[in-house]
This record gives C-alpha cells, structure tokens and sequence, in this order.
C-alpha cells in the first residue's frame, strides 16, 4: 500500500497550525484574566499552557514578550479557580517558604524532614510570616528544598497550602499540589539569596481564611 505523505503532512500542518492558535488563544485568554481580574474559560487557559508551556515560551518570546508572563498566568489563574476551595477546606494548613529568604546571619537548624525551624528572631520577614501564621493557623515550613514538600506531606498532611517562590518554580509547584487546594505567591526579588516577598499578600491569603 502506498503511504499518503501528501495527506499525513497536510495533517501535520493542521495540527500545528491548531496548536499554534489554541496556544495563542490560551495566552490572549490568559492574559485578559489577568489583568482586568476576571476568569474566562480557566481549565482551557490552564490545560493548553501546562499542556504546552515550551512552546508557549517561545510564542511569547516570537511576539517579544516575557517568557515569565506564561508562569504570571498559570498562577494567577491557578489562584482563581481554587480561592473558594482554599477558604472553605478544613484541616490542617501549610505555608511553604524558601529558604532564600532567610537572612545571611539566620541561625535556624534545619531539621531532616520540616526544613529549617525558625527562631523568629526578627532578621528576615520570615519571622513576621510565622507570627501571623500561628495567629491565623498555618504551619509555616521554610524549606532547603522541593523534595521537602514531600516528606512534609507525608508527615504533616496538610489539607490546604499556600507557597511561595519565583513564578517559574510555583507554577510547577502548584500543578504539582493540584490535589489539595492551593495558593501561590510569588517572590518580590528572586535568585537564591536574600529573596523577598509581599508578606502583606501571604498574610491576606491567610487573613482570609479566618472567618
Ligand atoms: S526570622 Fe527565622 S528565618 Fe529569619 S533569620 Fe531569624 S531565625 Fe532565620
């Protein structure tokens, strides 16, 4: 039998070109929610961008927009879709810091399975964090380290979390703990040293679970 290469490619150009448009649509979608704060068609926004988030980079970097707009959207719409799950859910709490925000001279162990164990002794906003969150009922985990999260979540069990990290690394994260109602914030001033954050907005998100 003669194989159809003249019909496969024009299959294959489809595809692409079908791709290449939902992608576009995703970002354009993506991109409306937010910034003007309201969510349209978000499980399509975040299936396509996480189902194609290489390419998405490179249709942003094609127009010369910022790759990290792509991350921006995953979680900002991420945040949308489980806010209400993240209010109402019952159970323990977590909120996950990296350890790059602790200050150059923190003196905090780091134990084996929970990271470091915080003094609150004032040097970095990490122990502002921890204040409120014994305030609010969250147990805060500076972690060294992703595969932290997992033993945390054997251990500790949390039913809701929030995290914190650079846009690239929380998108990841929060596809990663999709199985539990989450909440994303990202760094202020990222790399790994001295990192900073809005705690204003990791305090609100806690804040808001007090009702
Ligand atoms: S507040 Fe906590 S994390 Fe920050 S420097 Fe002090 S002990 Fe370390």
């Amino acid at each position: 039998m003669e194989i159809p290469y003249e019909f496969l490619g024009r299959i294959f150009v489809y595809v692409l070109l079908i791709t290449f448009l939902g992608i576009l649509a995703a970002l354009s979608m993506g991109f409306y929610s937010f910034k003007k704060r309201k969510f349209i068609f978000p499980s399509f926004v975040l299936f396509m961008l996480y189902l194609f988030y290489s390419p998405s980079k490179w249709v942003c970097s094609v127009f010369s927009i910022r790759g990290s707009l792509v991350d921006e959207i995953l979680v900002e719409v991420r945040n949308a879709v489980m806010l209400d799950d993240f209010l109402k859910r019952e159970g323990p709490r977590a909120i996950f810091l990296p350890q790059c925000m602790r200050n150059a001279s923190c003196r905090a162990r780091c134990d084996p399975v929970l990271g470091y164990e915080c003094r609150t002794c004032g040097l970095c906003d990490i122990g502002t964090i921890c204040e409120a969150a014994g305030k609010y009922g969250f147990k805060v985990f500076v972690i060294p380290g992703g595969s932290f999260v997992k033993k945390i979540f054997k251990t500790y069990k949390p039913a809701s979390c929030i995290g914190v990290a650079c846009y690239n690394e929380l998108a990841e994260a929060m596809e990663e703990m999709s199985f539990i109602p989450v909440q994303g914030v990202c760094l202020l001033k990222d790399g790994c040293f001295n990192t900073t954050v809005d705690v204003a907005e990791v305090i609100s998100k806690m804040e808001m679970c007090d009702v």
